[in-house]
Order: structure tokens, then sequence, then C-alpha cells
């Protein structure tokens, strides 16, 4: 069995992504500037933004943290949408999800410009995602593939299970696994929470990728033996013996269902730095492009 560090690889990709903004610099371009909007103070929330900000200094690029606290009104997430939207300084932003229940998250995200959106969950973007058109595909599915592709770990004609459906990585996760592409090509079966005889198909699969929020629900009879598994899930259960006062939990069992697999990523130290990785390398982009757009040249 090979661990899959998604540790080590985003640290690969920092790396390489201090080298391009260093070459930026040089060239008087702008630099690549994320801005953050983090709404209330859910840890998991405050914890996954301030790794963000942390990560845009470590590879060179700013950051701008937005907060408020969680009455904020709708309308005045929208103005400040529309601020950033039109903010030459800022390459790309996001809104960190969830949101209050009395704020619309779809309206939110219809908000923030497609050039900007570098979470990808504008329908501009998954649309475009879906086309195989360019566009910021969103980061933990775009982490995935990373993750594979620089494990070496082939898809073309894959049997792959994505397990869960959410818009923001099972949906796309199934989309781009299938899309005929280097990191595509696997026969992809999305399942939920209403399929029947979810263990069956798990267990006919070459790749599962495991989304739900669920700890330990991928068991290791649900695994064919050599498979690939890849676990999202991080799910917080209190425990008073951290420090922190709790435990991240993924989907998958992995005490067990590493016995049996040729490729597992863990919980923590897998998807969740890659996601991050992803939200740096689409910024990079946004930045990139927005100079092409108002012409600045590179030398
Ligand atoms: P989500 O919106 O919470 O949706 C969960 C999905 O799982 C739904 O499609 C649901 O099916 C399905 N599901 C729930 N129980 C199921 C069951 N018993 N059997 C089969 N399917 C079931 O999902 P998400 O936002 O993608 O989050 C999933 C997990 O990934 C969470 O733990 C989250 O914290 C984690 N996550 C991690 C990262 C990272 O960077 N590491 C990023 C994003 C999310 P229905 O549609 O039928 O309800």
């Amino acid at each position: 069995m090979t661990l899959i560090d998604g540790k080590q690889t985003a640290k690969e990709i920092k790396e390489e992504l201090k080298v391009k903004v260093a070459k930026l610099k040089a060239q008087d371009h702008p630099v690549p500037h994320l801005a953050a909007i983090l709404v209330g103070n859910d840890g998991g929330s405050v914890t996954y933004v301030n790794a963000k900000v942390k990560a845009c200094a470590y590879v060179g690029m700013e950051s701008t943290l937005i907060t408020y606290d969680d009455q904020v009104m709708e309308k005045t997430l929208l103005d400040k949408i529309e601020e950033l939207n039109n903010d030459d300084n800022i390459s790309g932003f996001i809104v960190q999800l969830p949101l209050p229940k009395h704020i619309d998250e779809r309206k939110i995200t219809l908000a923030i410009s497609p050039s900007k959106d570098v979470d990808g969950f504008h329908p501009e973007n998954v649309g475009r995602m879906s086309l195989g058109l360019p566009a910021f595909v969103s980061a933990t599915p775009n982490g995935i593939l990373e993750l594979l592709k620089r494990h070496e770990i082939p898809t073309e004609g894959k049997d792959c299970v994505v397990i869960g459906r959410s818009s923001i990585v099972g949906t796309p996760m199934s989309i781009l696994l299938s899309r005929n592409t280097p990191t595509g090509n696997a026969t992809v079966t999305l399942v939920h929470s209403r399929t029947k005889k979810l263990e069956e198909i798990c267990k006919r699969a070459d790749i599962i990728i495991a989304a739900i929020g669920k700890p330990h629900f991928v068991k290791a009879e649900m695994v064919k033996e050599g498979a690939v598994v890849i676990d999202v899930g991080t799910t917080r259960v209190e425990d008073n013996t951290k420090k922190s006062g709790f435990k991240l939990y993924g989907d998958v069992d992995f005490e067990t269902v590493s016995k049996k697999v040729s490729f597992i990523s863990p919980v923590p130290g897998g998807v969740g730095p890659m996601t991050i990785a992803s939200l740096l390398l689409n910024t990079y982009k946004a930045c990139v492009q927005s100079s092409d757009k108002l012409s600045i040249p590179q030398k």
C-alpha cells in the first residue's frame, strides 16, 4: 500500500508556485491577490480560511481577509462582492461556505464574477468545466485530480465510484473523471443516499472517492483488493484528549481499508492540503489571465 501524501504533494505545488510568483515580482507584474470573505466564527471555517491566508503568504501571494459577524445582512455581502469584482488589485476571491441560514448561498455564488471565482462554484465555471472549456475548477476535485496525476495513478478505462453528489465535490469530481482527458476517461458511477446496493457498486470499483461526511462509512468489505481510495471526508468529533478539543475523521475506515488497497489518502494530510494548493493555483491563474486582458506585458 502506498500512502497518498497530500501534505507533501501540496508542498511541492506551493514550492513551484513560490518560484512562479517570484518571477512575476521580478518582472514588475501584479502579484496574485486572494481575498476571502468569512462570515461568523464557525471553527472549521475559521481554520480553513486562516490556512488559506497563511498559504498565500508562504508562496508570496497577497491576501485580504474580510470578516463579518453571523448577523450580517445579505445586501452587505452582495455590496462587498460587487466591490471585489471591480477591484483590479484583487485577482480572485472566495466566500467561505457554509453561510448563515438567512443568506442565500446561491445568490452569493451568482454575484461573484466568473473571472474572479477561484473556488469555481459559479454556474458559468461549472458549465465550462463540464464542456471541457477553460474554467476555474472547484478546488477539491481539482486537487484530487492533481493527487492522482502526481502519484501516476491512471484513470483511463478504470471503474470509478464517487460517493456523494454535492455541487462542490462529488458532482464536479464525477464529471472531471469521465471527461476525455489524461486525468479522465474513467467509467464513473456517482452514488448517494438513495443508491441501492451501494456496497456492491463500491466493491467493483478500481478507484473510490468518498465525499459524504460520514466517519468511517467505507469499510474494508466494500473495497476491492488493490483499489485506490481517496478520502475527502472531514468530520470533527469531540475529543478531549486533543489540544484542539476535536479529532478529524475521514469517510474511510483507514485502519482496515488500508490493508487491502494499492493507494489510499489519509485524513488529515490527504485531500485537505490539496484543496488549498488548488485554490492558490486558481488565484495565480486568475492573476495572469486578468493581466493578459489588461495587456500587462510579461517579459
Ligand atoms: P454534502 O453537501 O455534505 O453532501 C453529502 C453527500 O453525501 C450527499 O450527496 C449525500 O447524498 C451523500 N450521502 C450522505 N449520506 C450518505 C450515505 N449514507 N450513503 C451514500 N451517500 C450519502 O457534501 P460535501 O460538501 O461534498 O462534503 C462531504 C465531506 O467532504 C464532508 O465531510 C466535508 O467536510 C468534506 N470536505 C472536505 C474538503 C477538503 O478539502 N478536505 C472539501 C470539501 C468537503 P444525498 O445527495 O442523497 O443527500
